[in-house]
């Protein structure tokens, strides 16, 4: 057998077997008790805060990736995530007592939220403490076994990843499995109870096909084109400062980052020129000291470094200006953080998430076209408004679709786990975070339970239609 086939055969036995283990462990996990869970998140957040230096390392090493933005973007949110979770888990676990209405009185009802049992976490290379880790705090608080495929395009991240979940867990209980895209379609093979995946829309597709065959729940928290509306009342200030954060964060590979910019026209220039001081003051007012900026991440690969130049070589090839940066580096796949203007419309980067450091300043001269520009696209994972006037904000809000809305500031939404996060349609199925990432990977289990000797239903049973019966139904169809 040629090495890739024995490979391939070996990834899949071992899939296999963590997967059977798990399996058979479940209801093991499933029966644990809030204290118990919590000591296990408490685990997780040493081991984390224990291995904070290899993390650092690991990211630097995959796409040199800031270790201050480890801190901010991986560490502190997947530990105050952890947090969050255990002074929230003993109520999230309490079985809720439901009323019941006039016909059914006599029962009571309950929830009782379940694990959901054997979970797939498949996870992106761009954030992967966060994406992969997050995800699992959700599911073990829910009681449930996971195995973890950590994206192989940060090789160096999913090793460490390895080592924390082995030091916290059996592997009946969590495994991080490494290896290419083919040990996520073996993984995909499995009957997994539930499917939570992070990635490209492509992609996403395929899980979901895969998980329809085993009739799995998913979970998909995929990508887009996330716009920032900007309008002539906007603090400019604060717009330019927060889009070019979070645009340049990792390298712009952030699934919420701003893709594009609709400003109004009378504000245009001077958000352009703030978007320049901001970028500048950022990291570093010359192209070389923003080339040795520390802060600014790589693509993480040839292709997707080549991608990002192909857009940014089309909108220049058919008529957009380059008002700041524009300068690539292939050998390093460093692209400079880049603003282009008079994009045309027909530019494949107004089609395509850019997921780099480039960002279209587009124009217009009437706010009631933007709902229309934006619900004629994908819905976007993300939207950003910077506005001071009430109305327009209620306005975009009301008439557009997607994920989440952060208002006068960047990525705010995604680090409140109070706040559902996830997309719609083209942008993803399903929400984490906090309570929402703990009902996610949780079956609401509905229990009825009849205590009367005289039940309602009595009256119900056949022979259908005496007299009494049909007095009741014409009262019930119309009243209740
Ligand atoms: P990707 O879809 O290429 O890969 C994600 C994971 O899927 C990896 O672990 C990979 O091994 C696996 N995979 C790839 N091809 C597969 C296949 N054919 N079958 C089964 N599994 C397969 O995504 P990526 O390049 O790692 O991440 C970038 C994308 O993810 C962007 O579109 C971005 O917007 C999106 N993203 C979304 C979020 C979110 O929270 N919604 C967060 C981060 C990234």
């Amino acid at each position: 057998m040629p090495e890739t086939q024995t490979k391939s055969a070996n990834n899949s036995i071992v899939a296999g077997d963590v997967f059977r283990r798990q399996q058979q462990h479940q209801y093991v996990v499933a029966r644990s008790t809030a204290r118990r869970r919590k000591e296990k998140l408490r685990n997780l957040h040493a081991a984390i805060l224990r291995h904070r230096e290899a993390i650092k390392a690991a990211m630097w090493a995959d796409f040199r990736k800031s270790p201050h933005e480890v801190d901010i973007s991986e560490i502190a949110t997947v530990n105050s995530e952890i947090r969050y979770a255990i002074r929230h888990l003993g109520s999230w676990m309490a079985p809720r007592r439901v009323g019941v209405r006039l016909p059914l009185i006599g029962s009571s009802a309950q929830i009782r939220y379940e694990p959901k049992g054997v979970c797939l976490i498949i996870g992106p290379w761009n954030f992967p403490l966060n994406l992969n880790f997050i995800p699992l705090v959700a599911a073990v608080a829910a009681g449930n076994c996971v195995i973890i495929k950590p994206s192989e395009h940060a090789p160096h991240s999913a090793r460490v990843l390895r080592m924390i979940v082995a030091e916290c867990f059996p592997e009946e209980e969590v495994a991080v499995l490494e290896g290419e895209v083919e040990v996520a379609q073996q993984l995909l093979e499995l009957p997994f109870n539930h499917v939570f995946f992070t990635g490209s829309t492509a992609v996403g597709k395929i899980v979901m096909a895969a998980a329809a065959k085993h009739v799995a729940s998913v979970t998909l928290e995929l990508g887009g084109k996330s716009p920032v509306i900007v309008d002539e009342t906007a603090d400019l200030n604060r717009a330019a400062s927060r889009i070019a954060w979070i645009k340049c964060m990792n390298g712009g590979q952030t699934c919420i980052a701003p893709d594009y910019v609709l400003v109004h026209e009378s504000v245009h220039d001077a958000l352009v020129d703030k978007l320049r001081v901001w970028i500048g003051k950022f990291y570093g007012d010359t192209p070389e000291a923003r080339r040795a900026s520390p802060d600014l991440s790589r693509a993480i690969h040839d292709r997707h470094f080549g991608f990002v130049q192909g857009l940014l070589n089309d909108a220049v090839l058919r008529g957009a200006r380059v008002e700041f940066g524009g300068r690539t580096n292939p050998d390093e796949r460093y692209i400079e953080p880049t603003l282009l203007t008079n994009v045309p419309p027909d530019a494949a980067i107004l089609e395509h998430e850019i997921f780099g450091p480039v960002l279209p300043v587009l124009r217009y001269d009437n706010i009631e076209t933007v709902p229309a520009y934006i619900n004629e696209r994908p819905k976007p994972l993300a939207l950003y408004i910077f506005s001071r006037r009430e109305r327009t904000i209620e306005q975009i809000i009301r008439e557009t679709r997607g994920g989440g809305v952060c208002i006068n500031e960047c990525a705010l939404q995604f680090f409140n786990p109070e706040l559902p996060f996830g997309g719609h349609n083209a942008s993803g199925i399903g929400h984490y975070h906090g309570k929402s990432g703990f009902m996610e990977f949780s079956n609401a289990r509905g229990i009825a339970r009849q205590h009367s000797p005289y039940p309602t239903t009595n009256l119900f049973l056949p022979p259908y239609g005496s007299r009494l019966m049909n007095l009741l139904l014409n009262w019930l169809v119309r009243w209740l």
